[in-house]
This record gives structure tokens, sequence and C-alpha cells, in this order.
């Protein structure tokens, strides 16, 4: 007889359809393997923005310190209160722009660490900050080329000079972005380290010594260790992604995040039946069809429609049809068996066969970042080790 004593609950609920698994020792590895390259002394920072690139930000940045990262970035002030709330205690470097004077107290009360930029930005920080006790630890993103956020390379100095004028602030450090450290051609990087130098030897000749330097992406920070200064932030290499192929033999890095889900419906369609909306897909023959309970709605692109293979029983195997919110078809004609309830590999690995994030974004004309980010809060996070027991027991799901 069916018992009731046990109630369902959502956290009961997290194999049943769709979901991902994070390998936590995949991550301490690959953070491992990023500090084997820097010098002794030179911290890494875990870029954990947008929900650690759609793995979960807060059982990420709690391995990745304890893998040994010091420093946590995200680029909005709740994505730091979510990981202050969780108890979270390390740095965190807001990479993205604050201004108002909500925002200021915000990052005050929460102790996250500002990026400024402008110099009215400092003077609302500064005004804001009249009534505290401490100073507040701020950081200057200096624009040496990338032409996103960032005062302009020549004129790091009176922002500086104002920072340090002000006892409402501490400047704790100066930093910059490259805009092509993933290209093999090293030119407009090199400009940028150059232009970098030029302002701390500005900045020197005016006694101003920031006490943390950075400079260095993931792929900046695979390149050559003349980039890696006091700090790099590291975000797509600690997920297990190569910036770019030619990466591949500088590291070994093992994709953090697998995409799975569960056949929900097999069944058979004669020739010449149309397949989803608007009958993309038109069987050529008896066909063997599975439905699979995971759509655009969880983050598997729509435009990969009849363009994608998923693992399914270690075997490749095409989806068909358009992919719809919830739901995607697979032709599983060539396969032995396939069950209502087999598990499916989207992005993963099944016995030998594997399919990575890049392959995705190969097909699509896009990057792996926005691949990862595109997983949704539908998808469960499934952690395989506990964050606290990554290295101890790697195969348990928790
Ligand atoms: C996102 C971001 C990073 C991390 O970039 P990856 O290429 O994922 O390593 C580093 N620095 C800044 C300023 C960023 O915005």
């Amino acid at each position: 007889m069916l018992s009731w004593d046990h109630r369902p609950t959502l956290s009961t609920m997290g194999r049943e359809r769709a979901w991902v698994e994070i390998n936590h020792s995949h991550l301490t590895h690959n953070i491992q393997a990023i500090q084997a390259l820097l010098a002794p002394g030179t911290d890494l920072m875990a870029v954990v923005k947008a929900d650690a690139y759609g793995h979960g930000a807060v059982t990420i940045a709690q391995t990745a310190l304890q893998a040994g990262a010091t420093w946590l970035g995200v680029a909005t002030i709740p994505e730091g209160i979510e990981l202050r709330e969780a108890g979270i205690q390390a740095p965190i470097l807001l990479l993205g722009a604050t201004n108002t004077v909500e925002q200021v107290r915000a990052i005050a009360h929460w102790q996250l660490q500002p990026t400024l930029c402008t110099e009215k930005q400092a003077l609302i920080f500064a005004e804001v900050m009249d009534s505290a006790t401490q100073p507040l630890p701020v950081h200057i993103n200096v624009d040496t080329g990338m032409s996103r956020l960032g005062v302009a390379w020549q004129q790091a100095l009176p922002l500086a000079q104002q920072i340090q004028r002000s006892p409402h602030l501490h400047l704790a450090s100066l930093y910059s972005h490259f805009a092509t450290a993933d290209d093999s051609d090293l030119q407009t990087l090199h400009c940028q380290r150059d232009r970098f130098q030029q302002v701390i030897q500005t900045l020197g000749d005016h006694g101003i010594v920031p006490p943390m330097l950075h400079l260095a992406n993931s792929a900046g920070t695979l390149v050559e260790s003349s980039l890696h200064y006091n700090l790099v932030r590291v975000g797509l290499a600690i997920y297990g992604l190569y910036p770019a192929p030619h990466f591949r033999d500088s590291i070994a890095l093992k994709p953090v995040l697998q995409v799975k889900a569960r056949v929900t419906q097999v069944k058979t369609l004669p020739p010449h039946t149309g397949v989803s909306y608007g009958h993309r897909f038109v069987t050529q023959r008896e066909t063997r069809l599975a439905v699979v309970g995971i759509g655009y709605a969880d983050g598997v692109p729509r435009l990969l429609s009849n363009r994608m293979n998923v693992l399914l029983r270690g075997q490749f195997v095409p989806q068909i049809g358009a992919i719809t919110m919830d739901q995607l078809m697979l032709d599983v004609t060539d396969l032995a068996e396939v069950h209502e309830g087999d598990v499916v590999t989207l992005l993963g690995h099944d016995q030998d066969a594997s399919i990575s994030a890049d392959d995705w974004a190969d097909t699509l004309g896009t990057i792996s970042w926005e691949i990862l980010c595109g997983f949704k809060h539908r998808l469960p996070r499934l952690s395989l080790s506990s964050p606290a027991t990554a290295t101890a027991n790697p195969l348990t799901l928790s």
C-alpha cells in the first residue's frame, strides 16, 4: 500500500525530470591546477557572477574557497548579498558598476568591495561613507583597451588621488581587464599590459602604491605568468572549460557541470510524420521517438533544434524537431533499448562519450560562457560530493 508518511518536497524531487549535476571534486581539481601555475603568494579570485556561470553561486563559492581561492568576484550587489547571507566571509569584489546612495549603503552594510571608475562615483561613495568608522576598501578599474567599464588609462591618476585624499575610502587595488586574451595573437594583450604598467608607474611617481594589482581573466592567467600580478580573476577555467582551444595543452581542466534529463515517453511513428511545432522534422522511416523532459525554458537553446545530439545508454542520439519550452524529442530508432525513465545526458559524459558546452557553442556560433549561464533555476543543482567532502568522497549524490 502506498504510504503518505513521506512528504514529497522540492529537495526530494531532484532527479525526477531534469537537473544539473555539479562535480565539486572537479572544481577543486581545476582550482588547484590553476594555482599550480601561479607564483607563491599570488591570490586566486573565483569569479562566481551570474550564479557561478549557472553552477549555483553559494556551493561553488564554498568549494572554491576550500580549494584555495581567497577572493570572490560577483557582478551585482544582490549576488554579493546572496553569498554573505550564506555565511561566506571572504572578500568579495563587485565587478559591475554601482553609483547610487542606496547601493553604497548596501555595499558598506554587507562588506562588499566596489569597483570605482569615475570621480563623480568616488565622490558619492566618500559622502555616503562620511559617517562610517572604517574606511571602505575600493578598487579602481582602469580601461586599458577593453572599452567597457573603467577609467581611461590616461586619467587614472586624478581618480586615485581623489580616493587617496578621502579618509573614508581605502584604495585596495588597481585592476584592468583584457579584451583579447583568448586570441593567439598577443599584440593587443601586450599593449594593454604596457598601458597597465604605465598607470602603475604614474601612480607610483605620485606616491600612490595600490596594495594589490590584477589584470588576468582565465585566458590571461593561462597565457603567461607576467600577467598574474598579485591576483588572478578566474571564471571560465574553474568551471573546467578552456577560453580557447589552443589552451588545451597548457592545463588539464575537468568540466564541473553536467546536464541530464529523463525520457518521459517512448513511441513509434510511421514514416512521413511531422515532429513537434512547425513539423520542422519529418520522419523518413518508421521511427522510434523518445520524449525528454527538458526544453528551452531550462536552458537548452531552441536554436539547437535538429542540430544537436544527446547521449543515451552511452551512444550519440540525434535530437529531432523543434525544441519546445519544457520538452524535446529524440530519434532513438537505432538504439537497441530505450525505456521511460532512462537518463539522457545533454552535456557531460556517458560511458566513453561526452558532449561539452563548447560543442553547443560551436554549433550556435557563440561562446561556452553563454551556454553555461543559460541554465535556469528550474533545473535543480545536485552536488556530486558535497562541498565539505569534495575530495574525500567524490561520488555520492548529496
Ligand atoms: C567575468 C570577469 C572575469 C572572469 O572572466 P573569465 O574569462 O570567465 O575568466 C574577470 N574579470 C572581470 C572584470 C570580469 O568581468
